[in-house]
């Protein structure tokens, strides 16, 4: 094959702007699958996306095209959509030259588009600007061409115009791909050499990689080694993905292919497959370079299931390599394990694939967002090999006289809002501790708002209520800003004088009553009433802002059945002593395991 024929692309948009539909589409046309099949996303290949109409993985496929009498291969990477999953959208984007810029005839520019906009501009890559949904009796092109005329200096000549839905324009969109973006830039003569831009686990074959081939070529039995550390192995699998595999035996530089070794043939995201002659002989750390934004525990719902657990965040992990796993105990909780997530819905469906396709039962905890320590003293600081340290888990904290200084992450958000809301979005970003920057107009009735926010006062609940504050209208899209210092203190949770570690939390200092009061009342609902009294305090640096008090009392939970029938007497009182197994005592006090999950949640 002639590298000249080759196209690497992605589609980037906003999430619900067509993506998938438009791979379907593409899919038809190339002839990968029957048309006539509306929308069956064939791209969005896990249960979950399915259900919650998102994609999650980035899936390759390559088709074949004729155009101008020219055979030509085109490697369409379907990107996700959401602002959880950047990563994957980063990693794809790596291996593409180009990418069509979907946006939604009918909503126009929204915070996503400018996120992808400005990641295909950081990364010299040509964009198709493509306005799809021109079908729908609401679509408004014109205007959508001046929004991203003003936001993006893009001229409206050069925009496309299609209805995936429908298949307009479609073709006219497949022979732009091939005329406006280039070839890549590949060379043969080179020694074979690929990066790893995503990776699965197959039950027979070991793990899978989908390589882009950037230079050389390589053949199934060749012995070839991993950058990361240069053991040698034998190329066992190579296909081209459409998106059903199909296998083949050579493969060229700006190819994008799965690969695979064997069960024991190694591979994960960012290392690269080398050719034993090639010269790079050092072994070099391939660690994706992955933020997460997002920490929970994870626990198996009962100890008996902890091996099972296991498995199955192993070959997830593999599957999704955003995510970081580290064990974890608590004494309240058991052997389970601290993950970081690149967000909430990153969280939300990393849980939910455990469970589908893992049939994994897994407790999840408070999520939280990592801070940053500067520690004093020689013991701390030899012991955290610097006075640098950061924080995934409150828990791992030191003692608050050991702590000179806080910090914490902060993003820069995008919001693009009605203009009747921005008073209404500037207050809740105030409230969350946000500091405006300047706004630019989208067009006369939509403005572009951006604002400094700590992450942990966005990575909660701060999408939903701006949904709901703004009737749905307003999008929301935010990136890394780094670490700045914070005026943060540890507050603690005491139970009749005896601190429960799992309970304590970090906290701005403008947010200490508020904090502490809806701590105490929300354990004071959660923790059953027992036969001692139970005093509840919320400290910080030994000053208790709140304090509440249950009431000594034993809960008999057959006394309402006045002596009546003894079977069901019997079974709610081993009911009662079931739930008590699933208590962590502290001083004489039962606490119900699901307090330590519940209580942090906003
Ligand atoms: P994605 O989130 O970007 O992958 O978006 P989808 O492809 O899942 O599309 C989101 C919704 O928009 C679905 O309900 C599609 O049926 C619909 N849709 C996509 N393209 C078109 C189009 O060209 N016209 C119309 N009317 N609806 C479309
Ligand atoms: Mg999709």
């Amino acid at each position: 094959i002639d590298v000249a024929k080759i196209r690497n692309f992605s589609i980037v948009a906003h999430v619900d702007h067509g993506k998938s539909t438009l791979a379907d589409r593409l899919l038809e046309l190339t002839g990968v699958i029957k048309p006539g099949h509306e929308n069956r996303q064939v791209l969005d290949q896990l249960q979950v996306e399915r259900e919650r109409g998102i994609t999650v993985k980035a899936v390759t496929a390559s088709l074949n095209y004729t155009f101008n009498n020219e055979q030509y291969l085109l490697n369409l990477i379907d990107t996700p959509g959401h602002v959880d999953f950047s990563n994957e959208v980063v990693r794809s984007v790596k291996a593409c030259q180009g990418v069509i810029l979907l946006v939604d005839a009918n909503e126009g520019v929204q915070a996503q588009t400018v996120a992808v906009h400005s990641l295909a501009k950081r990364n010299n890559l040509i964009i198709i600007p493509t306005l799809n949904k021109v079908d729908l009796p609401r679509a408004d092109p014109e205007n959508v061409k001046a929004q991203l005329k003003s936001l993006f200096n893009i001229n409206p000549d050069d925009v496309m115009s299609i209805s995936a839905k429908k298949g307009w324009g479609v073709q006219e969109l497949l022979q732009a791909v091939i005329t406006k973006i280039p070839p890549p830039p590949a060379d043969f003569k080179k020694h074979f050499k690929a990066n790893i831009i995503d990776t699965w686990h197959d039950k027979y074959r070991g793990i899978m990689c989908l390589a882009y081939i950037e230079s050389g070529t390589i053949q199934v039995g060749q012995t070839v080694k991993w950058r990361s550390d240069l053991k040698q192995h034998t190329l066992k699998y190579l296909a081209l993905l459409r998106p059903g595999e199909e296998p083949i035996d050579k493969a060229v530089a700006g190819q994008v292919v799965m690969v695979g070794c064997g069960p024991k043939g190694g591979g994960c995201v960012g290392d690269q497959l080398l050719s034993l002659e090639s010269a790079e002989n050092i072994k070099v750390a391939t660690a994706p370079t992955v933020k997460h934004m997002v920490y929970a525990g994870i626990y198996p719902a009962d100890q008996s299931q902890h091996t099972q657990l296991s498995d199955a965040i192993k070959k997830l992990a593999l599957n999704d390599s955003a995510v970081s796993v580290n064990i974890d105990s608590s004494p309240a909780l058991g052997q389970g394990w601290r993950i970081g997530f690149l967000g909430l819905l990153h969280l939300d469906v990393f849980t939910q694939r455990l469970l589908q396709e893992h049939k994994a039962e897994a407790i999840l905890t408070a999520p939280s967002v990592p801070y940053k320590i500067k520690v004093k003293g020689s013991k701390l600081i030899k012991q955290y090999k610097g006075d640098e340290v950061l924080i995934t888990n409150p828990l791992q904290l030191p003692e608050a006289s050991n702590i000179l200084e806080y910090y914490e992450p902060l993003v820069i958000g995008t919001i693009i809002t009605p203009v009747e809301y921005i008073g209404a979005v500037t207050t809740l970003c105030v409230d969350r501790r946000g500091t405006p920057l300047p706004s630019s107009a989208v067009d006369d009735k939509m403005t572009m708002m951006q604002f400094v926010l700590p992450l942990s006062e966005v990575v909660i609940d701060f999408h939903d209520t701006l949904k709901s504050l703004t009737s749905g209208f307003a999008s929301f899209d935010y990136q890394d800003h780094g670490f700045h210092p914070s005026a943060l203190v540890r507050m603690d949770i005491v139970l009749n004088g005896v601190l429960v570690d799992e309970l304590c939390t970090i906290v701005h200092t403008s947010r200490l009553e508020y904090t502490a009061k809806k701590l105490t009342a929300k354990l004071k609902e959660m923790i059953p009433r027992q036969m001692v009294q139970i005093a509840i305090q919320a400290i910080v640096s030994g000053k208790v802002y709140s304090r509440e008090t249950i009431k000594a009392y034993r809960k008999d939970v057959t006394a309402k059945l006045y002596g009546g029938d003894i079977t069901r007497r019997k079974k709610l009182l081993k009911q009662q002593s079931e739930g008590k197994k699933k208590m962590r005592s502290v001083a004489n006090i039962k606490i119900p395991r699901n307090t330590f999950i519940d209580v942090l949640k906003r």
